[in-house]
């Protein structure tokens, strides 16, 4: 299976909110390849940032391209059509070249019936014992499993398959990276599980490049993981066991890799993830949101007078309109309305007082 458009070994997401930042990431991709590192830039922005912002995709792609120009980049970049789905697709057909097929609300939807047990007589190697390199312990699972399993995916994998073939058709033949994510879920997946996820991607024909698994922990926006980061490595680990198995045993695309939905600032799993890497000799994109703007706001805030003035009213705003702007990402932040100052309060801050409540406001503002 090929995927036409081939994605680079290691691969960034970049979020850009306000279409300001791109040549600062465009040069942070310099700097790591100056360090002997090649790093693909991806700027991703998923349609409910678009709606929030009152952005339109196109603008996405002309602040890349603008970068790109300016700073002579030569190597590839890409723009994210990041979270997608059926019917919000459209406005992503003409001007993204990667696209992030978000099926996680479908996962636990029972599948038509007959699909299950016909996809389980298809893959016979799915039941018993199979041993994995890279895995400790040989899978060992029965058909009973294997059909509670196949029960929860199968239906997303079929959607992703409609989604994928129905951006094949709207493109017409201008390629494409195809990412299927399933991050946005409460659970992380099993071993078997991805296995049965990569089978049914590989039967449904999709050429994913990359695969964003939910990972054990919180990955909220714009803030440090949080979770076990012991168990998140053992979790990392597995995943690049079963994306090499798959790969081979399913003939998905040989540069197959993890998406990680990092989010930003996930400092603490890096190491982690490092280790991995160098061991395996995996690629890996790791996708960070948009949050970068915070930083902008809290360099307003630093300037004050207008500036300042400006910073509280995107707090006092960000504040009346918290819970459609929340909606949307219930399962990537975690905020305690009862810790927020109120509007008055913040009204009469200083600069040092609002960048003082730095994390917190940082925190509270990050979904925007
Ligand atoms: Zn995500």
């Amino acid at each position: 299976m090929t995927g036409g458009l081939r994605l680079e070994k290691y691969s960034f997401g970049v979020g850009d909110r306000f279409a300001h930042q791109a040549r600062a990431q465009l040069r942070a991709c310099m700097q790591a390849a100056a360090r002997g590192v090649d790093v693909v830039p991806v700027w991703n922005k998923s349609y409910r940032e678009h709606a929030i912002v009152g952005s339109s995709p196109a603008s996405v792609r002309a602040a890349a391209q603008e970068a790109v120009r300016d700073l002579n980049w030569i190597r590839p970049f890409h723009v994210d059509a990041d979270h997608i789905r059926l019917d919000t697709v459209e406005p992503f057909i003409e001007t993204s070249d990667f696209y992030t097929l978000d099926v996680a609300d479908a996962i636990g939807q029972a599948a038509e019936p007959g699909a299950v047990p016909a996809f389980l007589d298809r893959h016979h190697e799915l039941i018993g014992s199979l041993e994995i390199f890279g895995l400790a312990e040989p899978l060992s699972t029965t058909r009973g499993d294997m059909e509670k399993i196949t029960g929860k995916y199968l239906k997303a994998v079929r959607e992703a398959g409609e989604l994928y073939r129905h951006i094949a058709s709207a493109r017409d033949g201008r390629e494409f990276i195809t990412e299927v994510s399933m991050d946005e879920t409460d659970s992380p997946q099993t071993p078997p599980e991805l296995l049965v996820i990569l089978a049914a991607i590989a039967d449904e024909g999709i050429p994913a490049q990359t695969i964003a698994p939910k990972f054990t922990g919180r990955f909220n926006k714009g803030v440090d993981y949080v979770g076990d980061i012991a168990q998140f490595e053992k979790e990392f680990n597995e995943d690049l066991a079963v994306i090499s198995y798959a790969v081979n045993r399913y003939h998905l695309p040989d540069n197959l890799k993890l998406s990680v939905h990092s989010g930003s600032d996930k400092f603490s799993i890096y190491a982690s993830i490092r280790r991995a890497l160098a061991r395996t000799g995996a690629g890996i994109h790791v996708k960070t949101a948009g949050t970068n703007w915070l930083e902008e706001v809290i360099g307003l805030a630093e300037s004050g007078g207008e500036g300042l003035k400006m910073a509280i009213e995107i707090y006092g705003e960000a504040l009346d309109h918290i819970e459609e702007l929340c909606a949307p990402y219930a399962t990537v932040i975690d905020i305690d309305p009862a810790k927020l100052p109120a509007r008055e309060t913040v009204r009469g801050w200083t600069s040092e007082q609002f960048i003082r409540s730095g994390a917190p406001t940082r925190s509270n503002l990050q979904t925007v």
